[in-house]
């Protein structure tokens, strides 16, 4: 059986998982029978199924017409015969215990043709083991789907020990003709890779508060905001399902041994009914309203760092069992579970060698199995190798909190990353921005710089209410003059450096904007200097320097009034130099930033220069500018430079 050649699918049970599978399949064009075992149950989700189209048709993602032949498409249906006996591909989506599954297979197994490939949705259960239930275990492999099956992208397409290749292929053509994004896992293993990372961290988390080290809050505060999941921890196991989560752990136990010992918090919670939200309480109680908010304000250093660390040493044992590249684990975490950046990405972020002693300490302090290092890990510790290997030196070297630093195409990127406070700004912040900068300026590989905010701001200036809290009127001189320090290396740096900005660019997200040389905004930016509104006036520059980027009469006006201003006004007023589409920035910030890298690194920094100096005096300015024009006839990117140009071709500057 080739993809091509599939039309009927077959979906077992339907449940949480089948209607979904049974919706997508239908909605690529598919004939489905979709098999439960009562009338009541094959028809709770077949009206699933309808609920979910009409709801893509209300956010006019499908049209009625589009919805209503993708329902006609779908045949809910008792009868196991009728169901699978001109299936081309069965999707078993019963519940997850092997004797289930077996009988089902086993019940089926007369009326399946020859030539149909089965298929597991399984969350984690052997594909092997189940296999010896059928009777053409070459044509038996997991397609496990992700909840909801309609909006998560990713299917894991598992082999057995028995597969064969032409099963996985057959199956990931599936998956891709269902527009899904296939990851065939290297073989079978116990949660394939999503769940294999995902579930130790829950289970991780839950450690965190059973022994005493951390509330809820701290750390779903610390997942949040630190780590940057969407759904924090605790409020992903309740919207995964307590049940669901505990069987995948058991499982693990079961197969891998001591280290994925279940939290017992995990069991007393199922055996009390709180399944999570589907109950209406799990880790949160959801009783009254949607469980309580997430706060943006308990992050703690420690617990990042254990998540982050058990994370890290379940990635490297799929890497180094030979299951998944460290790309496939990032793109799975990324597809299969919302996160935003991949464990591997976040590990190498961290630093492995940080990690691993992390996981050593805990091992040491608790001698619990769990934190047993991988033997990948503790080799690429030990060789100074981090997952992605177009890691830098820098960013191996250069483990901060409150910024991220890349290194890509030449381009340094720096990333304000305090996402859960706006990137406002802080001391801490302002020592990381001037320790980037020196890592930045030592390495010549590093041709131009873009500056951005994490999530949906640039920057809402200063963290004044850190700053008030704490600093005393010397302190305060002290955090402007760090501010202009840090803010200042941006401009005297002798690559451009790009401004990407999105949502709030506020007072001293604003001054810290003014220090790049080339500004992008999205659609969606709001500007201010807003110092006045508390009786502070701009102290990292801002009186400086917007007066030269706006002019005198716009400066004192966006200072004294502390309006806000919109992107188009901004650029009006020559602050930005583009403005595009919110979905767009990043990219296009970036672009221009790699072009510019592109550029005469001599000249760029002698233009930087002599426009630097021409703000002190013209005369000055003037000169400057005249001995780099003597200086530039003599270096090798202006004959480059000159050739390129003869040559019609694009010229490759040195810097010599
Ligand atoms: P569910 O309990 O919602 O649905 C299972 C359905 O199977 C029920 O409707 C049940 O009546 C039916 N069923 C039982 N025996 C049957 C049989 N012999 N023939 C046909 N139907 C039968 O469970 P679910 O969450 O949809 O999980 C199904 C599978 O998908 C499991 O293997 C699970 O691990 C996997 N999975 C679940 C999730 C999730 O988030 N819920 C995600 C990925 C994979």
């Amino acid at each position: 059986m080739d993809a091509e050649d599939i039309e009927h699918v077959a979906v077992l049970g339907a449940g949480t998982m089948g209607h979904g599978i049974a919706e997508v399949a239908a909605l690529a064009g598919f004939d489905v029978a979709l098999r439960d075992i009562k009338e009541e149950f094959v028809q709770a989700g077949y009206e699933e199924a309808r609920w979910s189209l009409e709801k893509l048709v209300e956010k006019e993602e499908l049209t009625t017409d589009e919805a209503d032949a993708a329902l006609e498409r779908i045949d809910p249906v008792v009868d196991l015969e009728a169901a699978v006996s001109d299936a081309d591909v069965v999707v078993e989506s019963v519940p997850e215990k092997m004797d289930v599954k077996k009988n089902v297979y086993r019940e089926m197994s007369q009326h399946v043709p020859e030539d149909a490939i089965v298929a597991t949705n399984t969350s984690a259960l052997s594909v092997t083991e189940l296999s010896e239930a059928l009777e053409r275990p070459e044509r038996f492999c997991g397609m496990h789907f992700f909840n909801p099956p309609i909006r998560m992208q990713l299917v894991e397409i598992v082999p057995g020990a028995s597969t064969h290749d032409g099963t996985v292929a057959a199956a990931t053509g599936l998956a891709r003709a269902m527009g899904k994004t296939p990851l065939e896992v290297g073989h079978d293993t116990p949660g394939f890779v999503v769940n294999r990372v995902l579930v130790p961290l829950l289970n991780e988390a839950a450690w965190l508060v059973h022994d005493g080290v951390a509330t809820v809050a701290e750390v779903d505060s610390t997942a949040r905001y630190g780590i940057g999941l969407p759904n924090g921890a605790f409020r992903l196991a309740d919207r995964i399902g307590l049940d669901v989560a505990t069987d995948v752990l058991d499982y693990l136990h079961e197969e891998l041994g001591a280290a994925y010992e279940p939290c017992p918090s995990f069991h007393e919670r199922v055996q009390a009914g709180d399944l999570g939200r589907k109950t209406g309480a799990g880790f949160y109680d959801y009783g009254a309203e949607s469980g309580s908010d997430i706060p943006t304000d308990a992050v703690r250093e420690d617990v990042e760092r254990r998540l982050l660390a058990v994370m890290a040493n379940e990635t490297a044992k799929l890497v180094g069992e030979g299951v998944a590249t460290p790309e496939e684990v990032d793109e799975a975490l990324t597809l299969g579970a919302g996160f935003p950046e991949g464990p591997a990405k976040l590990a190498d972020r961290a630093g492995l060698v940080d990690l691993y002693e992390a996981l050593a300490e805990l091992q040491g302090e608790t001698g619990a199995p769990r934190y047993a290092p991988a033997e990948e890990l503790v080799r690429r510790a030990g060789g100074g190798e981090n997952f992605h290997h177009e890691v830098s030196e820098i960013e191996a070297e250069t483990a901060f909190n409150d910024i991220g630093l890349e290194i890509r195409d030449r381009v340094g990127h720096v990333t304000l990353e305090r996402e859960h406070r706006m990137n406002t700004i802080t001391a801490e912040l302002l020592d990381e921005l001037e320790e980037a900068m020196d890592a930045l300026a030592d390495d010549p590989e590093v041709r131009a710089l873009l500056v951005t905010g994490a999530g949906e701001a640039f920057s809402a200036g200063a963290d004044v209410q850190r700053i008030a809290g704490s600093a005393d009127a010397i302190e305060a001189v002290e955090l402007a003059r760090a501010g202009q320090r840090a803010f200042a290396r941006f401009e005297e740096c002798d690559v451009p450096v790009v401004a990407g900005i999105g949502g709030h660019c506020l007072g001293g997200g604003m001054e810290l904007a003014a220090c790049a040389d080339l500004r992008v905004g999205s659609h969606d930016a709001e500007f201010g200097m807003t110092q006045h509104e508390i009786g502070l006036l701009p102290g990292w520059g801002g009186t400086q320097r917007l007066p030269e980027i706006v002019g005198e009469g716009r400066a004192t006006e966006l200072i004294l009034t502390t309006e806000r201003y919109s992107p188009e006004e901004m650029a009006e007023y020559g602050f930005l130099n583009e403005v595009v589409e919110a979905d767009r920035l990043e990219e296009r910030a970036f672009e221009l930033a790699r072009d510019l890298a592109a550029g005469p690194p001599v000249a760029q920094r002698y233009t930087k220069r002599a426009i630097r100096a021409g703000r002190e005096s013209r005369d000055a300015g003037l000169e400057v500018e005249a001995q780099a024009f003597g200086q530039l006839l003599n270096t090798e990117d202006l004959m480059e430079g000159i050739t390129a140009f003869m040559g019609e071709r694009d010229p490759e500057f040195e810097g010599n």
